[in-house]
């Protein structure tokens, strides 16, 4: 049962809640929400739920209905994000686990971490105990196996993933593994699911080759009574009658599962088909029907492979295939790491050796839940703290005097063009540099004070831009209604919320409800769903280094301005032409002071990042005043 506490609870209170429902025999998880605390109270206990309601800082009693319990969406409504290593699964970033299908000698392993580590996977995988159909075939390595896995993992940076098949492995492989694996042929291995889970550690629990998802979450609810809240769910298709592929992937199963649990879910296309060619588009679907992750077998000779060669991809492959899941995971509202999160790890070991306790501190513009947040989360894929900023200018303001150690701004949106005052900003702030670029889709959702319904809506609350790109959804829903134009999207939810008004609803990004625990009436109701917008990552000059030491550079903005005479510009534009460099976007502002002088800026692709200082060299020679804004990872 769930027992919701009040707001106002004081510690002695909880405690005594907590030691009654203890004493009766139940197991008890404290889950602290956005909105409420609760205790989720499981076990094998009955007890009469009034004798709960009654005690004090006890809000009210509410059984589960379902028999998986911890694991329900009932008992926690927020999503859970495990923690491998540096490694989120279930944030707002996609990650991707890969490697060979087993451990084969530690030169393989090396090979195979190093070219999947470069295409962007987070997590390395191999199997050191295999659990094989036929006993005549490769049984793993073992100890052996995973020393070779952990040596490849260390060198480079990435925390490793391998199955367990025994009850009696498990108190070795917790010195190696970063993240247990249990296979889908020890689903329902009770045994073997209660030793991982008194381990505490994070564990990828596969769903059985016949399993119902009942069934599979009731296995995680094996792990998560025996001590371990750190599940991670993971299809990798079930048992059908169809024989053309290895097994059928069940994709429906990853939106499915989300509505009954809030564990994160993550697919494994490898499995799932048992063919190398249809490994990327499954991985792709799995990921447009709203995965965490992913788990892809990667091999660089896969044709010698001593297990499931036939389904692992060449690293060629995943690097394509990786670059394709970048390019979708915007659409649904996600980004992936190009890199291991040792980016935004190296980034925070230096906050902390300059004394900035507080972590890593982003500013944006915008109230709590605003898209400018949601762009910092996508940025900095750990736990930062956010500084609401009111302006631009105060958001450079802030990372310029060091209160914040980056900013996001945003520079363009696929509707609404440029924000040409970020540019200004970042043309006249000297001290100031971009470093990254995410972009984020805009979905906009008509949010209102709980109770309130359609028909209550007299006025509708939103940033200009926002009323303006559900203008169609507005005159067909609520054509009678009045438009504010508020100052931003997330402000106008928070100012329907405190002034508890009953007949308006706030048009806004779902962080925004979620943050002030407010209703989505509907959610995407923009006209053109193509609706992105692109943010910089902003930090000051002597941090910037730091940043981009881990990151691999394909992009560079300048901004300068050329003498006003024939063929000024031309000369700049021949530079880019000779290097086969291909210019992305480039404007024009009017300089301050300098009645109509101009300064441009550009935004260049570049493969090679050591031959920019000698491109930049050229350009600066035609150029009357020059500077370059950055050098960044593209989004795309
Ligand atoms: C594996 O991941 O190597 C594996 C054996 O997977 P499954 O348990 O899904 O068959
Ligand atoms: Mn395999």
């Amino acid at each position: 049962m769930i027992v919701i506490l009040k707001n106002g609870i004081s510690e002695s209170e909880k405690e005594n809640v907590k030691s009654v429902l203890r004493e009766k025999g139940f197991i008890v998880k404290e889950i602290v929400g956005a909105s409420e605390t609760v205790l989720g109270a499981v076990g094998n206990a009955h007890v009469d739920p009034r004798s709960i309601e009654i005690l004090d800082g006890v809000s009210s009693v509410v059984p589960i209905s379902k028999p998986y319990k911890l694991a329900s969406r009932e008992l926690k409504k927020e999503n859970t994000v495990v923690d491998v290593g540096p490694v989120r699964i279930g944030s707002n970033s996609i990650a991707v686990i890969a490697g060979p299908c087993a451990v084969e000698s530690e030169d393989q392993m090396m090979r195979i971490a190093e070219k999947v580590r470069e295409a962007g996977a987070v997590i390395l995988r191999g199997g050191a105990f295999k659990p094989r159909t036929s006993p005549y075939s490769f049984q793993g390595l073992g100890i052996k196996g995973l020393e070779y896995l952990k040596k490849a993992g260390d060198a480079f940076g990435m925390p490793i993933t391998s199955e367990v098949v025994s009850p009696k492995d498990v108190e070795v492989m917790k010195d190696y593994v970063d993240m247990f694996q249990i296979g889908a042929r020890n689903m329902q291995n009770f045994e073997l699911l209660k030793e991982v889970g008194k381990t505490g550690m994070p564990v990828l629990l596969k769903r059985g080759i016949a399993a119902t998802i009942e069934e599979w979450l009731m296995a995680a609810e094996y792990i998560m009574a025996s001590g371990s809240d750190k599940v991670v769910l993971c299809e990798r298709g079930i048992r059908t009658y169809e024989k053309m592929t290895r097994n059928t992937l069940d994709c429906s199963a990853i939106p499915v599962i989300q509505k009954l649990t809030h564990l994160p879910v993550i697919g494994d296309p490898s499995h799932a088909t048992g063919m190398r060619d249809l490994v990327s588009p499954m991985a792709l679907a799995l990921v447009a029907a709203g995965a965490s992750g992913l788990m892809v077998e990667v091999h660089d000779t896969p044709e010698k492979a001593l297990s499931d060669g036939p389904q692992s991809l060449y690293p060629e492959q995943f690097e394509r295939l990786m670059r394709d899941i970048e390019a979708l995971a915007p659409v649904v509202g996600k980004s992936v790491e190009r890199v291991p999160r040792i980016i935004p790890n190296s980034i925070r070991d230096e906050s902390a050796k300059k004394g900035e306790s507080d972590g890593l501190v982003v500013a944006y513009q915008g109230e709590r839940g605003a898209f400018s947040e949601l762009a910092s989360r996508q940025a900095f894929p750990t736990d930062i703290k956010v500084l609401p900023e009111k302006t631009f200018r105060d958001v450079f303001k802030a990372v310029s005097s060091g209160e914040a150690g980056y900013g996001v701004v945003p520079i363009e949106n696929t509707l609404g063009g440029t924000l040409y005052e970020n540019y200004d900003l970042l043309r006249t702030e000297e001290n100031i540099e971009v470093v990254g670029e995410v972009t984020v889709r805009v979905i906009h959702n008509l949010i209102v004070n709980k109770g309130v319904k359609m028909e209550d809506i007299k006025h509708v609350y939103s940033h200009p831009q926002g009323l303006a790109q559900c203008k169609e959804f507005l005159s067909k829903k609520l054509p009678g209604a009045t438009l504010h134009p508020f100052f931003d999207t997330a402000g106008a939810v928070s100012y329907i919320k405190e002034n508890h008004l009953m007949d308006s609803a706030a048009i806004a990004g779902a962080p925004a409800a979620a943050y002030h625990d407010m209703d989505i009436l509907q959610s995407g109701i923009e006209t053109d769903a193509k609706n992105y917008t692109r943010f910089f990552v902003i930090t000051r000059r002597e941090k910037a280094k730091i940043y981009r030491s881990s990151i691999k550079i394909n992009r560079f903005a300048i901004s300068f301005s050329v003498a006003d005479e024939p063929g000024s510009l031309f000369h700049v534009l021949e530079i880019l032409n000779e290097n086969h460099l291909n210019m992305k976007k480039l404007e024009s502002r009017p300089i301050l002071g300098k009645p109509w002088e101009y300064a441009l800026i550009a935004e260049i692709e570049i493969e090679d990042e050591k031959k920019l200082p000698e491109i930049l060299e050229k350009i600066k020679e035609h150029t009357v005043s020059f500077r370059l804004l950055g050098t960044y990872a593209a989004a795309h």
